[in-house]
């Protein structure tokens, strides 16, 4: 292979070179009337993207995280309460749930979709938990339980339906960690109508990270709700617990997004639509190109109920590292997300997990491997991801389950 047909894992050069002239009348916009923070941009993009998500609020902040914890935060989760989320998931989830005050409590994903599994959910509340005096309790942990945050991993909603369903019956509040998927969709049968990540807790987070699918040129983040009064609390939170200004009804956070970020996500947004359905074009281009080695190798699962918007294309494999080796060598760009499923990873050891208490996360954990995604990439270098997968199978080494 030569250098020329090297295919990077992401490519964040070509769309913003397609949009330079856009983006860089933004910066200039921004400093000839010195507009950093808040004003028209902000309140643009907030007004926009909450038409994107279908949701009635958002408000723009300065990461997903902060996004994840203020919005756990205005959806009243406090000081010793524990919120239940999944152990496959960057550690950010589990940041903005021990930053709100809560301890963070794991169930176990679904095998197929990766995403938390609502028996898991399920069996966590009736065999750990018990019901005082109408509140959901930990009985081990004596606290009660008050939230749930479903991660919509890789790019694909959650069950929603069936987390809701429970989250309901048991008071808790549902926040989406969204940070991966702007414009996945699920359909609810509930509501029998498609509905947009982001749009169906009582609110949601989203990442602006540079490399998901919709980025900014550093760093932002939003939350959005349909909840007028946790809009109005993630507002204040992100802006010091100001109400007005130099007038504080609460200690906040600075966790605003600055205006030349928003510009950037309003040149960008009217692109997120097409740029996901390239990345879905090319994820059904992938399944076609792998399904022969499907036994080998796992594809990702799409439930009809699932529009994922392939934030990321992970293959599960046993070979992992001897399969990376062969794709370093072949100048493609690969990735693990995540490697350590989150119970297990070091500021968590005092939680008291140990490893096999979520067989399903650490098997993902273990064998997951990230292909090359983006808009861009085309039929021509995904057949040479194939290819490279293929031959790497092919070799006596390259089956899975033999010893040497
Ligand atoms: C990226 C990401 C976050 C955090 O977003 P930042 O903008 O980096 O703070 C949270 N959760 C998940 C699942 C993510 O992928």
């Amino acid at each position: 292979m030569t250098a020329s047909s090297k295919i990077p894992f992401l490519d964040l050069v070509t769309p913003h070179v397609e949009l330079e002239e856009e983006l860089v009348a933004v910066f200039r916009s921004a400093l000839r009337t010195a507009g950093f923070i808040g004003g028209p941009s902000v309140e643009g993009l907030e007004k926009e993207f909450a038409a994107f998500c279908e949701t009635r609020q958002c408000i723009a902040v300065s990461s997903g995280t902060d996004a994840l914890r203020f919005a756990l935060m205005a959806a009243g989760v406090k000081e010793g309460d524990v919120v239940v989320t999944v152990p496959m998931t960057f550690i950010a989830t589990t940041e903005a749930i021990t930053q709100s005050g809560a301890r963070a409590v794991f169930v176990d994903a679904d095998p197929r979709t990766y995403t938390m599994d609502p028996v898991k959910l399920k069996e966590f509340i009736e065999k750990q938990c018990s019901v005082e005096n109408g509140k959901l309790m930990h009985k081990a942990l004596r606290r009660p339980v008050t939230a749930v945050v479903p991660v919509h991993l890789y790019g694909q909603v959650a069950d929603m339906d069936a987390i809701l369903d429970l989250a309901a019956k048991h008071n808790l509040v549902v926040v989406e960690d969204a940070c991966q998927a702007h414009g996945a969709e699920y359909f609810s049968k509930k509501q029998n109508r498609w509905m947009k990540a982001g749009s169906m807790g009582h609110a949601a987070a989203f990442s602006f990270y540079p490399g998901k699918n919709l980025g900014a040129c550093g760093e932002g983040g939003a939350t959005t709700t349909n909840d007028e009064a946790i809009a109005k609390q993630v507002r204040m939170l992100r802006d010091h617990g100001q109400s007005k200004k130099y007038y504080h009804d609460m200690e906040g956070y600075n966790g605003r997004l600055d205006s030349i970020q928003a510009g950037i996500l309003r040149v960008k947004l009217p692109h997120l639509a097409e740029w996901n359905n390239k990345r879905r074009a090319a994820a059904e281009r992938y399944n076609q190109l792998l399904a022969p080695m499907a036994g080998a190798i796992t594809i990702p699962h799409q439930p009809n109920w699932s529009k994922s918007i392939y934030h990321i294309y992970a293959i599960l494999t046993t070979e992992r590292e001897k399969m990376m080796e062969q794709f370093n060598r072949a100048g493609i760009g690969v990735g693990i997300h995540y490697p350590i499923p989150v119970h297990l990873q070091t500021p968590y050891k005092a939680l008291g997990y140990k490893e096999g208490d979520f067989p399903v996360s650490e098997r993902i954990a273990a064998e997951t491997l990230s292909l090359p995604m983006f808009p861009g990439l085309t039929a021509e270098q995904q057949k040479l991801v194939a290819e490279c997968v293929s031959q790497f199978l092919a070799q006596p080494s390259g089956a899975p389950g033999v010893k040497r």
